[in-house]
């Protein structure tokens, strides 16, 4: 039967895919392809790890105490049953050996099968056998973590990956993909994502974007509906997912999808073509990137340089041993290389809310700690936390320096005692630098504008910085006072909002009348809605995810920034911005 599910638009297009479905478990599990040659060794964990639990209960059950209730020795029977089951063991195999899951990622799978049979069960008593199954699995679960599988599993490359996906292009279907996860999907097999939870501009959705695949996120109950292998249809525009399509509603996406493939190479032939403005304003069109290796796309995108590399992204993954000076300057200096003279700037980690270092989703982390991680030590609250590791950094990008532009950037400056901690430290790492005889070149520093306080008090950060960079998706947080992350506020996450307008514009004129560079990095700078309005707040340089620099160069090219300027009072002194900028924009657009 063919079904709806509802969510929100965060990356734009038609993907069209089998399911895989991604569990939330209540273990920690990592999702990643293993090559044709780890497949025996994947499967000997898996018996190793069954091996174990066995013994495990084998030894439970004759140390339970002759008081112990009956049923309890029972039941550890039933768990030893349910350990030899080909339906959990065999066909967990199979899940290695088809589709080359890590056995963490095969086990969550095959328990998402077997709990979905458990629901459907009339007999309440065999109803509740399922949790007999979670609890084993859980056991081997915490048994394959303590054989630390992903230290003698190395993730499959993406070609590995694209090997072995078959005929059927994948989407992905999870509750909630941590950033860090989405990371080690990146340019693998899926073709679309769907989660259960996220904001428009909740890390997860921005990394998917990065991807430039579909991907629809909020769909409340999509990781439950949808089964592993279903059809599934994703309209990254509507944000609708459509669960088993119709052939005739399978023939209209396709087709769609066809339009929007020739659409892009359309908009691809404009990738080296400068953007200047009808009325000839050059803007800067920059990139966003979270790897070295995204240096590359970056340029055949078209971009003239990196405006926001969200360094934390390194940090990922990582938590026993984050990576040191000499790896970072490695990273930073890729990316400098590969930019080929043209700017890099590099963001000290913004790590905290969304991105927690430890791979934990946020409703985890909620969960664990009942505070609100957006509001807490995150971005250069925790770096100033760590004094050591922010010159740590700030060495490595110092050193970068000698190989190009480099301009570092610190993210949710909100505080003057901040901006003068923030000095001392560069002037420490420069010294130490100094004494070590490493070379480095001037660089530039810069604050992101991401907080209301910052934007604000923007003369006061003007004095101390070379330039700004607007983080719209933490602005509009907290200014709005909703959580980007939270599906159940999105609908008031709104960049629109007059507020919202009124900082951006605050924060573009006072720079561009002190002579200080200006751009914005945050989601809005990619979203063409938005690129009129922007322009005739003063805005020269936008930076967003390279897919995306295509379209909005179309736009700049065919923009007036004079014309909407005369409006601009008229826009931020309306009470509808958005419909009015529409139609402003909608009356000038050649159709
Ligand atoms: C922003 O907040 O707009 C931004 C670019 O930073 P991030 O999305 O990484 O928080
Ligand atoms: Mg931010």
């Amino acid at each position: 039967m063919s079904i709806q599910v509802f969510g929100l638009p965060v990356s734009r297009g038609v993907a069209i895919g089998r399911a895989v479905l991604v569990a939330s478990s209540r273990v920690d599990v990592a999702h990643y392809f293993v090559s044709g040659e780890q497949i025996d060794h994947e499967i000997s964990r898996l018996r190793e790890a069954r091996n174990g639990v066995a013994n495990e209960l084998v030894a439970l059950k004759r140390e339970l105490p002759p008081e112990a209730p009956h049923e309890l020795g029972a039941l550890l029977d039933v768990h030893l049953m349910l350990l030899h089951d080909e339906a959990l063991i065999g066909a967990t195999k199979s899940w290695i050996r088809e589709r080359h899951y890590n056995a963490e990622w095969a086990l969550s799978a095959q328990l998402e099968v077997l709990a979905r049979q458990f629901d459907e069960m009339d007999d309440p008593y065999l109803r509740e056998r399922k949790a007999d199954v979670e609890q084993v699995v859980e056991r081997l679960l915490r048994v394959l973590a303590g054989h630390n599988g992903q230290a003698t599993s190395t993730p499959a490359t993406a070609q590995a990956a694209r090997d072995f996906a078959g005929e059927d292009p994948l989407v992905l279907v999870a509750n909630d993909v941590a950033p860090a996860d989405m990371i080690q999907f990146k340019r693998s097999v899926f073709t679309g994502f769907v989660t259960d939870v996220g904001g428009r501009t909740s890390h997860t959705a921005i990394v998917a974007r990065s991807l430039d695949i579909p991907a629809v996120v909020g769909a409340r109950e999509a990781s439950r509906l949808i089964r592993q292998d279903d059809w599934v249809v994703i309209d990254g525009d509507a944000g609708v997912v459509i669960v088993n399509p119709t052939p005739i509603v399978l023939e209209e996406y396709r087709f769609r999808q066809r339009q929007s493939e020739l659409e892009r190479a359309r908009l691809n032939r404009l990738r080296h073509t400068p953007a200047v403005t009808l009325d000839g304003q050059a803007v800067e069109l920059l990139a966003n990137i979270e790897m070295p290796g995204d240096a590359a796309g970056a340029l055949e995108a078209g971009a003239v340089g990196v405006g926001l590399f969200r360094s934390e992204f390194l940090f990922m993954n990582r938590a026993d041993d984050l990576p040191g000076e000499d790896e970072q300057f490695e990273a930073y200096r890729d990316a400098v290389i590969g930019l080929q003279g043209l700017p890099v700037t590099i963001r000290t980690v913004d790590v905290g809310a969304d991105k927690p270092l430890e791979r934990m989703s946020q409703q985890e982390l909620r969960h664990e700690h009942g505070l609100n991680p957006a509001l807490g030590l995150r971005a250069v609250r925790w770096s100033l936390a760590e004094p050591g590791m922010f010159r740590q950094q700030l060495r490595a990008m110092l050193r970068a320096s000698a190989f190009g532009k480099v301009r570092i950037l610190i993210p949710m400056v909100a505080q003057l005692g901040e901006i003068r901690m923030i000095f001392e430290a560069l002037g420490r790492a420069r010294h130490q630098l100094d004494e070590a005889g490493r070379a480095y070149s001037h660089v530039e520093v810069g604050a992101m504008i991401e907080v209301p306080a910052a934007a604000v008090m923007i003369d006061r950060f003007l004095k101390h910085f070379d330039f700004v960079s607007v983080g719209t998706n933490d602005l509009i947080q907290y200014t709005l006072a909703v959580d980007r992350a939270d599906d159940a506020v999105a609908h008031l996450y709104d960049p629109w909002h007059p507020a919202v307008l009124h900082l951006l514009h605050q924060t573009i004129e006072r720079s561009n009348a002190a002579g200080r560079g200006v751009s914005v990095c945050g989601e809005m700078a990619g979203d063409a809605a938005f690129t009129e309005i922007l322009l005739a707040m003063g805005l020269r340089s936008f930076s967003m995810h390279p897919a995306r620099i295509a379209s909005i160069k179309q736009r700049v090219l065919r923009a007036d920034t004079r014309a909407l300027a005369a409006d601009l009072q008229a826009v931020l002194s309306s009470d509808e911005p958005e419909e009015l900028v529409r139609r402003l924009v909608g009356s000038r657009l050649p159709h």
